[in-house]
């Protein structure tokens, strides 16, 4: 048998099956929101045994895959920073089973959302010598990324940023099927509440219908498109949409309460306290009383940032805006610029039978190997 020579830039062939194994491995640890320490303690003896610093923090790690620039450094490499979450949402029922092969699929809680991408990133720090790096790296793997933005770990990490204070870039291996996603829209979540006074049904005039008092509200809301708002040369679209609705005690009673959730999405470059603002403006034009329950910050785009140009250069990946919310907010919050580029499908996060396709983990190491090449 005459060997087949390799197709210069072609994936060496052992490379989608390595990481096919690695990412298999990491979801054969189920690890549901709030239940990450078995895991996390697998992938901190891998990087024990690796890399010269590991910090844990709770069940989230930061992997310094190169030893820290000493005194003498004139002008210490950049550091890049890979950052995945360890977590899933919980687990379908029908999801219990290992996970599976499926033609050139890794089936399995996770898988794109987001064990694949982290899989990526063990590989990396691992297989890419730091001599054929421009740059130091450190892995950020974290807990409680599917849950409220108080209790995500990543923020008891960044409290004590150690050295991932001089990071460069981080990047978030999140889904987005090998496309760069720049920046993110923040998050406002709001309760709208219109008071009335209840009566009988069939004499509405003796008291006053809350569920009717916040029509107008809906009114606007439903007449109401997405704003365009240009970040980044990129289009985003600021959004705000009534997800919730409690009203009514009883078929013949007049209502005398009706509270709503909003969820108002703004664009990048609008602070939260403006967001919060406008917000509170709208409850106050129609009576409501307005209470804001969870506000998380919105993400620059950083196109012009010189390692994003760095990677499009080497890459040649479409770009696209974030119309969604993701941990690049609270890293860029820290003073980290961050943007999102995964090799998960974006369509299969939160799935039944959640998967990813082999060819798309081979692909999402491959573009991070020429960004990080020398
Ligand atoms: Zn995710």
């Amino acid at each position: 048998v005459t060997s087949i020579p390799p197709i210069p830039g072609a994936a060496p062939p052992d490379l989608a099956e390595d990481l096919a194994r690695r990412a298999g491995a990491l979801c054969a640890i189920p690890s549901p929101i709030g239940h990450e320490q078995a895991i996390c303690d697998e992938v901190e003896r891998w990087a024990r045994a690796r890399f010269p610093a590991v910090r844990r923090v709770k069940n989230s790690l930061v992997v310094s895959v190169d030893p820290a620039p000493g005194p003498s450094a004139a002008a210490p490499r950049p550091l890049v920073a890979l950052c995945g979450h360890l977590d899933t949402v919980p687990v379908h029922e029908e999801d219990r089973g290992p996970p599976r092969r499926e033609g050139g699929r890794l089936v399995a809680p996770g898988a794109s959302d987001m064990k694949g991408g982290v899989a990526v990133a063990m590989r990396l720090a691992e297989a890419l010598p730091r001599a054929e790096r421009f740059c130091d790296l450190a892995l950020v793997l974290y807990a409680r990324e599917e849950g409220p933005y108080l209790e995500n770990e990543l923020g008891d990490v960044l409290a004590e940023p150690g050295d991932l204070a001089r990071a460069a870039l981080a990047l978030c291996l999140e889904p987005t099927d090998n496309v760069l996603q720049l920046g993110c829209v923040g998050s406002i979540h709001a309760t709208f509440v219109f008071q009335g006074r209840a009566a009988h049904s069939a004499r509405p005039w003796q008291g006053e219908n809350a569920v009717h008092r916040a029509g107008a509200l809906l009114a606007e809301l439903h007449a109401r498109a997405p704003r365009e708002v240009t970040s980044g040369g990129l289009s985003f679209r600021e959004v705000t949409s009534v997800t919730r609705i409690e009203g009514g005690r009883a078929r013949n009673v007049v209502p005398d309460r009706c509270a709503l959730n909003l969820n108002f999405r703004f664009a990048p470059g609008r602070g939260v306290d403006d967001a919060a603002a406008e917000l509170s403006a709208l409850g106050a034009r129609h009576g409501a009383a307005v209470t804001l329950t969870d506000l998380s910050p919105s993400c620059p785009a950083f196109a012009d940032h010189p390692l994003v140009a760095r990677l499009r250069e080497r890459t040649g990946i479409a770009a696209e805006p974030k119309q969604a919310w993701t941990d690049v907010a609270r890293l860029a919050a820290h003073g980290i610029p961050a943007v999102n580029l995964g090799p998960g499908a974006t369509a299969q996060a939160h799935q039944r039978g959640e998967w990813v396709e082999l060819a798309a983990l081979a692909e999402g190491y491959a573009l991070y190997e020429r960004f990080l090449r020398t």
